[in-house]
């Protein structure tokens, strides 16, 4: 076969399969070709998921009668001429490769007006069509019909209507959260999905972040302003009560541009380490500005990821910007939020820091707490025993207070479902979740344990073996001295094979294979053990949830009293490791109140 050039309309074909996936792909390149015309209001409409008709309509710059056949020519664009403008670029598009992509699979017109001229033009198919006049006001319009018509293949691997509409969906959304100047509107099958205004105050904007992503949402969050040396991060971000059990309400924009960067994903956990657990995923949606020079946005087709110049600065500047937010998050700032949604249901939140006056129950385990530093030897003490299992607990349960007054958080009347301790104190009725507590106590002993003797280590019986993949083993092999500090005593036996012959003390009743798992991924995703040291708190925040008494399990009246115990001596036991509270109080008032009695 001899070699020629492939024909301009196979090479737009073959430029689509990079470009253009999906329906979503064509809206997410229209809407950025709208903005960066300057649009002020842009108009999506759907047909079929956006297989039969995606219509996107702005009132942006125009596209002059001339340059419509230039506009759908490849790498033609409007928006660099020189690689100066490539490092610095500022507009969302630079390639000049998307409408000629989309023109080669599908059936396209673009129709648009500059704003100082009367006639509208519009173009049908690909560069060589003939331009002809048109009705439309100031603007552009771009009509994509039947896209993969011409591609079978592709349109096959279309999945549904509905499928294909959350696509858009999740474009739409991102492209409205970062441009809030910008009025959105979005309709599928005539019907209207979003109504956008422009938001410029704060408030308006947390209207459009309310109605994008939740209310729930917008009634957990916290604003972030911050700004130093070039870099300024701005945005909102959920209290760690709000984490999710998926990564899915994360949102980073850096100048306007959306990205999914593994930097930025990192160091914003960082920031929400020792208040989240590590399986759970904050929610945010956050904007980083800085100058364009600063980051190569060139360095992803799709440009999701990207390259800082100084990227450890950049890591450091949102670690400390966002953990100064949440340290200075009151827990009463926590309280009222899920107050907030809590009030239909009638219950207080029982956690330090209610907004109400504090009731007697509160004032008695403010003092109690106080007497933490004191009884903090006798505590170390026993911090070998941290993840007891509440039978052993018994002994060292308190039975009522030497001068028969009732304590905190009273005695246990019940065990509701195998999740909920009922107890009884002066107040009224005290609800607490046993999981979540034992795991806070839990959580608080290791550290302390930590900080005074480390972690006291107990040779197993008959050593356990784990089958790993060849790059873990390798892993735990060069990271043993970070598991030797968390008690544990580990061998390579093989490529794939690790042996464990020690577990911490604390430990002796966890599963310890699936705990070195954690550990493990931990440290991959981690990187370093030095990495790993700042991350301590979060893997002592897992030993603690696998050390932790599980639902369902039965508990006696003893046990439970242990715990309650246990939970006033404990600080911060009014939250769990992951930011949910761990117990509420329903005063008799409030009890009363349910039940329409005297009033
Ligand atoms: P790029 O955005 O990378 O420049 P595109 O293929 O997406 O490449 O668009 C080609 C050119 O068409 C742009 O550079 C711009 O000049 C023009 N254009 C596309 N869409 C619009 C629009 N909605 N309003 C004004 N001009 C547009
Ligand atoms: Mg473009």
């Amino acid at each position: 076969m001899s070699i020629r050039k492939l024909p301009s309309h196979l090479i737009n074909q073959i430029a689509a399969g990079e470009v253009i996936e999906r329906p979503a792909s064509v809206v997410k390149e229209l809407l950025e070709n709208s903005l960066d015309a300057g649009a002020t209001r842009i108009d999506i409409e759907l047909e079929q998921g956006g297989k039969d008709l995606i219509r996107v309509r702005d009132n942006g710059s125009g596209i002059d009668q001339d340059e419509l056949a230039m506009a759908l020519c490849r790498h033609a664009t409007s928006k660099i001429s020189t690689l100066e403008d490539l490092e610095r670029v500022r507009s969302l598009g630079f390639r000049g490769e998307a409408l000629p992509s989309i023109a080669s699979v599908s059936r396209l017109q673009i129709s648009s007006r500059l704003p100082d001229q009367d006639t509208a033009w519009c173009i049908f198919g690909d560069s060589d069509a003939k331009v002809q006049p048109a009705a439309h006001p100031v603007g552009t319009s771009i009509e994509v019909r039947e896209l993969f018509y011409n591609t079978p293949a592709r349109r096959k691997f279309l999945k549904t209507d509905k499928t294909e509409f959350g696509h858009i969906e999740n474009i739409v959304k991102r492209i409205a959260l970062s441009h809030f100047d910008v009025e959105i509107n979005f309709s599928n099958h005539n019907k209207p999905v979003y109504h956008l205004p422009v938001a410029n105050t704060r408030e308006q904007q947390e209207r459009r972040l309310q109605q994008l992503c939740g209310a729930a949402f917008v009634e957990h969050i916290l604003y972030v302003d911050n700004q130093s040396a070039g870099l300024r991060l701005s945005g909102w971000m959920a209290v760690p009560a709000f984490s999710r059990s998926q990564a899915d309400l994360q949102y980073f924009f850096i100048n306007g541009r959306i990205v999914r960067d593994k930097l930025l994903m990192h160091a914003v956990r960082q920031a929400y380490q020792d208040v989240l657990h590590h399986q759970r995923h904050p929610a945010y949606v956050l904007y980083l500005e800085l100058d364009p020079v600063m980051v190569d946005v060139n360095a992803h087709p799709a440009k999701f990821e990207v390259r800082f110049r100084e990227s450890r600065q950049v890591h450091g500047f949102i670690t400390h910007t966002l953990k100064k937010v949440l340290a200075d998050l009151r827990p009463a700032d926590q309280a009222e939020s899920l107050l907030a949604s809590e009030v239909s249901a009638g219950l207080a939140p029982g956690g330090q820091g209610a907004s109400t006056a504090p009731p007697a129950a509160y004032t008695h385990q403010q003092s109690m707490g106080l007497a933490v530093t004191e009884r903090a030897n006798a505590y170390t003490q026993f911090a070998e025993s941290a993840s007891r299992s509440y039978p052993e607990a018994v002994a060292n349960a308190t039975s009522p207070m030497p001068d028969g007054e009732i304590p905190p958080l009273g005695f246990a009347l019940a065990q509701l479902h195998g999740i909920y301790i009922l107890a009884q104190n002066s107040e009224g009725l005290v609800i607490v979740d046993m999981h979540a507590a034992h795991e806070r106590i839990t959580y608080e002993r290791l550290k302390a344990a930590m900080d005074g003797e480390g972690i006291r280590s107990q040779p197993l019986l008959v050593p356990v073996t784990i089958n790993v993949s060849a790059r873990e083993a390798d892993l735990a092999e060069s990271s043993m001295q970070v598991f030797e500090e968390l008690g544990f005593g580990l061998d390579r036996m093989g490529p794939e094979t690790l042996v464990v012959r020690q577990v911490p003390g604390l430990l002796r009743n966890a599963d310890s294979v699936s705990l070195i798992r954690d550990v493990l991924s931990d440290l991959a995703a981690f990187g370093n053990s030095q990495r790993l040291r700042e991350e301590f708190n979060a893997v002592l925040s897992t030993m603690a949830c696998h050390g932790s008494v599980r639902a369902n399990r039965q508990l006696t009246m003893t046990e439970m009293n242990a715990l309650l115990r246990d939970m006033e001596v404990t600080e911060r036991s009014g939250q769990c490791n992951h930011g949910r509270p761990t117990w509420r109080q329903l005063s008799i008032q409030e009890l009363d109140k349910l039940f329409m009695r005297g009033s």
